[in-house]
């Protein structure tokens, strides 16, 4: 069993789809075991997305995240990491297979919906940022 970190970025929980995104995420066998809704500040989603500091969208990144609420939580089951992503689909929503989170609601490479850690090591850094192990139940 392994866990992994997905936000609900702005862009979703502005049009109300933290429901409609989350029974995805129930349906491919994913368990909810940590959630929050929280507003991140600019610096916070600095310091979140720093890997990607040299990247020419980082800027335009940390605005988009700090520019409305966020739903943070935490996804257990098996091949969690990998389930997350394939139930995502790719980053851009235009190459996203049919039936992912990004196909059917990202409006754009940038505004794509949702984020999940992208490997176990990752995963473990992700989810210590935002909880603390006895929060997730
Ligand atoms: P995430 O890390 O959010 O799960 P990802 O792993 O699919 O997404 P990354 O390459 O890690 O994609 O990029 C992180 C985020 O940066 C993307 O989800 C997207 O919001 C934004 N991003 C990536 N590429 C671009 C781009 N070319 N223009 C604008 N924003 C981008
Ligand atoms: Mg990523």
């Amino acid at each position: 069993i392994e866990r992994t970190l997905s936000i609900i970025k702005p862009d979703a929980t502005k049009r109300n789809l933290t429901g409609k995104i989350n029974a995805k995420f129930e349906e491919a066998g994913l368990r909810i075991v940590a959630q929050k809704r929280i507003r991140l500040t600019k610096e916070q989603a600095g310091k979140f997305y720093e890997v990607h500091k040299e990247r020419p969208f980082y800027d335009e990144l940390c605005e988009f995240m700090a520019s409305g609420p966020v739903v943070v939580q935490v996804l257990e089951g098996e091949n969690a990491v990998a389930k997350n992503r394939e139930v995502m689909g790719a980053t851009n929503p235009a190459d996203a297979a049919e039936g992912t989170i990004r196909k059917e609601f990202a409006l754009s490479v940038g505004e794509n919906s949702v984020h999940g850690s992208d490997s176990a090591e990752n995963a473990a850094k992700e989810i210590a940022f935002f909880f603390s192990d006895l929060e997730i139940v």
